[in-house]
């Protein structure tokens, strides 16, 4: 068996086993951390930071010391601004007063008993090296190991929020390793050292400014633009790499096909989400006649231009083609998407940039990117695939059917009976008699940024003896866990925080729901209404509870485009107005 065939065969294994290790650790992370799971994941696929550092450090010739440049600044950008942004949000989730635990003399230890093993082991590395005991190359395969149980002890932390902290510090740590460890590559010359130097400035910089200042409401695009990032990185990489390499094996030509397309239709995707995300391109999906079949003749194309290199590795041309291919893609891919979609997509692309990332592993046979890759490509999938069924929705009609545009017949609401008003005295007035009280925030507190006055709301009337709780909804709001963050921001403890299937049996006895620009989430059509495209979406059952007030702007319909019959239901009242306003006006009147 050839290196080349041996390589591919321990990299599949390590990929593989890797990606069921990943699957069971992220379905662990609990709904409320979806949101800086995404981003940790993010932070960890910046791993193809070290491939980048071995590509720009080397210093073969200009074209690919400048490539590996860029790939540097883009991933050590993903590093510092994911790492940041996912601790600026886990420092957010705070347990109950009276809820505390004291933490175990492990808890307490293990982080620095890490520390100090890693300290050591760096030492240790350095010391073989400069006693000639060990080439740099082994130690630097032992870091990388150790790198890699950190980064999985990382993600294991994100099942709770007790430990999600801790965890996302020995991930860091694990990237700090792994770096370190890089810089002491035997292939890095003196002239590279610069190089890198200046790329890792500038992406401390870019990640450091991106993780510190950008606001929760736009983590999404944040996260979309660093996949981009993320996989120019990697389609860089495997460029200069297929520059280089002499006598390329069909083997090789298939992982660098495969970094290079990913990579590039993962780039122009990602980049395109961002913008409909940041509104610097229309959210409606884009879209013209005969699109998929246009869409499947171009995969066609790019399919038969990657077989035909595997066959022929020497074609160049035809290299720089498939990577014009897939950037157009990419584009075309994402452009008929609505931006309320984004979210899918996002998880998906997140897949992407994890596959690319897996495939500039085996293209520098670099094991711990095959590692961080398929942990990144199963989280991704994992992501999009609970997105998918919380909102009924098939992965196919995610990727093909042009969502976000509302069918005509579906998009039309009619008036299915009476909707009663309510003031926000009277509404005082009812709070004021309850004894429990249920708030179901939605994409609407998102948009009035109504949390804070919500959790104001939520502690006068703990004040008053009344039991409170938040139930939340898989797929409230805009992105997988984006009420959790909203509300934590807001100081509102995760204990406080019920999940759908732990708060639906309470309703029945609760006295009054508050439903805070929520909409499709509570709309029963999903329970009743066959003919309804949320029929089968599992929803908040706040049709149960003694009296439901809804807090919306007017009877406009949400994401799904159709009516909510809760509105016309006798036990429903509407308070209409923005929801940050609305909560200042009873905070107000209760203290009236
Ligand atoms: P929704 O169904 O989109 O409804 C949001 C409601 O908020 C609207 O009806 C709107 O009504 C109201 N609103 C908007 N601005 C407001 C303001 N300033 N003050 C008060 N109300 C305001 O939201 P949802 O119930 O949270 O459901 C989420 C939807 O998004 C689901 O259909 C889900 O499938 C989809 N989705 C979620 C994700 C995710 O990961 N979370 C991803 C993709 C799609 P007015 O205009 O009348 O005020």
């Amino acid at each position: 068996m050839t290196t080349e065939m041996l390589d591919l065969e321990i990299g599949l294994y390590i990929f593989l086993l890797a990606g069921f290790l990943g699957f069971h650790v992220i379905t662990r992370v609990p709904p409320l951390l979806h949101t800086p799971l995404m981003s940790a994941t993010n932070a960890i696929s910046g791993i193809s930071l070290i491939g980048s550092l071995v590509v720009c450090g080397s210093f073969k010739d200009w074209p690919s010391t400048i490539l590996g440049f860029i790939a540097v600044a883009c991933s050590s950008t993903n590093v510092v601004g994911g790492f940041l942004i996912t601790d600026r949000m886990l420092k957010m989730f705070k347990e109950g007063k009276g809820h505390e635990t004291r933490a175990s003399w492990l808890e307490r230890w293990f982080v620095p008993l890490c520390c100090v093993l890693c300290a050591a082991a760096l030492g240790l590395s350095i010391w073989l090296i400069h006693e000639k005991i060990a080439n740099p190359r082994t130690a630097l395969t032992y870091l990388y190991i150790l790198s890699a149980v950190l980064f999985i002890l990382g993600l294991k932390g994100l099942s709770s929020p007790r430990y999600a902290r801790k965890g996302m510090f020995l991930a860091e740590l694990g990237m700090g390793l792994a770096i370190a460890g890089t810089l002491f590559d035997d292939q890095l010359k003196p002239m590279g050292y610069a190089w890198i130097a200046v790329g890792l400035a500038i992406g401390t910089i870019a990640g450091a400014s991106m993780g510190l200042r950008i606001p929760m409401t736009a983590v999404p695009q944040r996260t979309a633009l660093s996949h981009s990032l993320g996989a120019l990185a990697a389609t860089l990489v495997g460029i200069s790499e297929y520059i280089h390499i002499e006598h390329m094996g069909g083997v090789k030509m298939t992982a660098i096909g495969f970094e290079v397309v990913i990579g590039a239709l993962t780039f122009t995707g990602s980049l395109i989400a961002a913008a409909k995300l940041q509104e610097l391109l229309p959210g409606t999906p884009i879209t013209y006649k005969g699109q998929n079949i246009w869409n499947l003749l171009l995969l066609a194309v790019l399919v038969g231009s990657f077989l035909y290199l595997i066959y022929d590795p020497t074609m160049s041309p035809l290299f720089f083609v498939l990577v014009v291919l897939a950037l157009v893609f990419g584009l075309l891919l994402v452009m008929p998407i609505g931006a309320a979609d984004m979210p899918v997509v996002i998880a998906l692309l997140n897949s992407y940039a994890g596959l690319a990332d897996a495939a500039m592993g085996f293209v520098l046979a670099n094991r711990i990117q095959i590692i961080t890759g398929s942990l990144d490509g199963a989280s991704g999938f994992i992501l999009s695939l609970l997105m998918c069924r919380a909102m009924n929705r098939s992965a196919f009609n995610v990727l093909f059917g042009a969502f976000g545009k509302v069918p005509e017949a579906e998009a039309k609401t009619e008036a299915k009976g009476t909707v009663r008003s309510i003031a926000a005295d009277e509404l005082a007035v009812l709070l004021d008699g309850a004894r429990s009280v249920v708030i179901v925030p939605g994409y609407g507190m998102a948009v009035a940024q109504a949390q804070h006055g919500i959790s104001e709301l939520a502690k006068q009337l703990g004040a008053k003896g009344i039991d409170v709780k938040y139930a939340i909804h898989p797929v409230a709001g805009r992105m997988p866990g984006h009420m959790n963050v909203l509300l934590a921001e807001a100081n509102v403890p995760y204990d406080q925080l019920y999940e759908m299937d732990t708060i639906n049996p309470y309703f029945a006895e609760t006295d009054v729901v508050l439903v805070v620009g929520a909409n499709d989430v509570t709309n029963p059509a999903a329970r009743t209404d066959k003919s309804s495209p949320l029929y089968g979406m599992p929803i908040l059952e706040v049709d149960k509870a003694k009296s439901v007030i809804v807090m919306k702007r007017s009877m406009r319909p949400g994401f799904a485009g159709v009516d909510n019959e809760l509105y016309y239901d006798t036990k429903c009242m509407m308070l209409f107005g923005d929801a940050k306003d609305s909560a200042n006006k009873i905070i107000a009147a209760l203290k009236a």
